[in-house]
């Protein structure tokens, strides 16, 4: 099957963000356009402060939008109740965080257990899966290890690791490589691109990293919250 006759996952039209803080309006998103294919990763790139966390928040449903229509898995985000949303997204979507977001007090395999236990698997069950994703991404040492042990990489890994242990059909992920070195960050993309492609999950990917945009099969710039191109490799 060709690229253009995949099924569409996420179908944003005129999505609009404003933030309001004590009184002054940021506009943060200005009508966005944009369509995610199912399987692909999609690298949405674009200087700091154009919207990007702001979007991807919104396709994680981590951020309700003001305007427009956003589907993603053929829900209407906006449509869902709260609990329906919460569930919805513990069960379908991953996000990796910019800042790694890995809870300090639990280690490794703690952290990357986390959504199965959300989900009420039994413990020593998602202990085994978590195990098996630690592996995956080249620890299995570091099981034990809590967060402040480990490098900027390795949390970073822990951090992807958690983001597909429950198996979503979406994956965001918040600038990947900001933290890392250029060698550590090919790494990252290349398991990740792997790790994603053997599972036909679909991958957004956050960047403004120009060293890393040769991993997506598509690139969307943007530019002052909007969408201004979508160009395919
Ligand atoms: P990017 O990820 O591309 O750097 P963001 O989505 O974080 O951009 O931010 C877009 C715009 O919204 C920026 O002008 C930023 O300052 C503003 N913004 C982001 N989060 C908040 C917030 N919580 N409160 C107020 N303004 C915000
Ligand atoms: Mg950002």
């Amino acid at each position: 099957m060709g690229a253009q006759e995949r099924e569409i996952i996420v179908r944003c039209k005129g999505v609009t963000k404003s933030y309001i803080n004590s009184g002054n309006v940021t506009p943060a998103l200005q009508g966005i356009d944009l369509e995610v294919r199912r399987g692909e990763l999609l690298m949405l790139v674009g200087p700091s402060g154009c919207g990007k966390t702001t979007l991807i928040s919104i396709l994680a449903c981590v951020l309700n939008h003001d305007q427009g229509s956003c589907e993603v898995l053929g829900h209407d985000i906006k449509k869902m109740r709260d609990r329906e949303r919460s569930e919805f997204r513990g069960r379908s979507v991953g996000f990796v965080f910019q800042s790694f977001n890995l809870l300090p007090t639990l280690n490794a395999e703690e952290n990357i257990a986390v959504p199965l236990i959300i989900q009420g698997q039994k413990v020593s069950e998602a202990i085994r899966h978590s195990d098996q994703l630690l592996e995956r991404v080249g620890m299995p040492e570091k099981a034990k290890a809590l967060p402040r042990e480990l490098s900027g990489g390795q949390q970073q890994r822990v951090a992807v690791a958690r983001a597909l242990v429950h198996k979503p059909a979406l994956v965001v992920c918040d600038e990947p490589t900001s933290a890392l070195d250029a060698q550590t960050g090919h790494k990252i993309m290349e398991l990740f691109r792997e790790l994603v492609r053997e599972s036909g999950r679909t991958l957004v990917v956050v960047t403004h990293d120009s060293r890393i945009f040769e991993f997506g099969d598509r690139i969307a710039y943007m530019e002052d919250g909007r969408i201004i191109n979508v160009v395919e490799q």
